[in-house]
């Protein structure tokens, strides 16, 4: 009773709406899955889904037919468990840091190993306990970020008691260029998958993130891993964005004003008005996760008008010139939209010189969550 009131009183207090179209999210799933059919897609919900709560995000996908579940840290393992069904596999690409071992073993959470070490520490719990734990191996094709480089998957296919133990569900590796089609590192990063596969037969393959699945049949796989695409986000830099959007950001007026000729706006008066002008302050700034970088570059949108931010993005507030709308348009309390029909995520985020992920994963906590649940659609 006390929550319900309490998150009244939140909902009407807070100056921003972050709302998450877990039916967008669903249908995202649906059409990825429907491309790599009949292989299996999993979703990657690391960093709390991208940022969207992973609460919510998980057991949506979970009903839309997902299984297997990929998180970055083994604590978003932990935190990530009771939130889904048994037969779900929660999967750590980071691997396993030294002493979780017995934790991911009694969790049923699968690991991903990326190196001979982490080979023999999870082989160690496996014969510690008289058991067989399954896990997925890691090949660095050639982004050498996390993986088994080519003469250690030879070690450890030369001498094979160092898997005592271990069952290798999935052989996986990871496309560094894989969101721009033309680069020569795709063709090269996928020879060398090859080469691991037919070292490993048994196991399924796992190579396509999000973009890897719209890059043709020979990166798909037996089980994809996107996780940007979900969310709404491009899969393929400078091609048209065939995924829903999903999120959708706006945020209160606090104050409007008519400025003169010559007045300075925000911190360190990096704009100076040239003529009269209207603005209005918005209650978001770069605690909430819009980025110091749009300050002077990016916009707010109300409907198709294009309000751009003046000045520089403060901690809780940004300034918008609001001159190209009629005066009186915008008052206290109205909202504008951040992120949304107006306004794609890559828009913002190329303003702001980053990528959708970051946008994403940076979102505030101070936005009231609405999730609209793919039923209600
Ligand atoms: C983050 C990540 C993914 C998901 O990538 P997207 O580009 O968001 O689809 C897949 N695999 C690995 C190893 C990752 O780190």
């Amino acid at each position: 009773m006390t929550t319900d009131v309490q998150s009244d009183i939140e909902g009407r207090a807070a100056c921003g709406v972050l709302t998450i179209d877990l039916g967008a999210l669903v249908a995202n799933y649906r059409q990825l899955s429907q491309r790599n059919a009949p292989e299996r897609t999993a979703a990657v919900v690391k960093a709390d889904a991208y940022g969207l709560g992973v609460a919510e995000v998980a057991p949506a996908l979970y009903a839309a037919g997902c299984r297997d579940f990929f998180v970055a840290h083994f604590i978003e393992a932990v935190r990530l468990k009771p939130h889904l069904p048994a037969d779900a596999r929660i999967l750590v690409l980071n691997g396993l840091m030294p002493g979780s071992e017995a934790d991911c073993a009694d969790l049923g959470v699968v690991p991903v190993l990326n190196s001979l070490e982490q080979v023999a520490n999870w082989s160690a719990t496996a014969k510690s306990r008289g058991a067989i734990l399954p896990a997925a191996l890691q090949a660095d094709t050639g982004m050498s970020r996390l993986g088994l480089e080519p003469q250690e998957l030879e070690t450890l296919l030369a001498e094979p008691h160092r898997l005592d133990g271990v069952h290798i569900d999935i052989v996986m590796s990871h496309l560094a260029c894989g969101d721009e089609p033309a680069h020569g590192a795709n063709a090269r990063q996928l020879e060398r998958m090859r080469a691991v596969r037919a070292r490993l037969p048994d196991a399924k393959l796992s190579f396509a993130n999000s973009a890897g699945i719209f890059l043709g049949d020979d990166f798909r796989g037996d089980v994809a891993r996107p996780g940007i695409a979900l969310y709404g986000g491009a899969p393929l830099a400078g091609s048209d964005n065939p995924m829903r959007q999903v999120v959708r950001l706006e945020v209160g007026v606090v104050q409007t004003r008519t400025v003169q000729a010559g007045a300075e706006v925000g911190y360190g008066a990096s704009f100076v008005a040239k003529s009269e002008m209207r603005l209005a302050t918005i209650a978001a700034g770069y605690a909430d996760g819009l980025p110091r970088h749009l300050s002077n570059a990016g916009a707010a949108y109300l409907g198709n008008v294009r309000l751009p931010i003046v000045g520089r993005v403060s901690m809780d507030s940004i300034i918008l010139d609001v001159t190209a709308l009629p005066a009186g348009t915008l008052k206290l309390g109205d909202m504008v939209e951040l992120i949304g029909p107006h306004q794609t995520l890559e828009m913002i985020a190329s303003d702001a010189g980053t990528i959708s992920y970051e946008i994403l994963t940076s979102l505030g906590r101070r936005y009231r969550r609405r999730y609209l649940s793919p039923a209600a659609r």
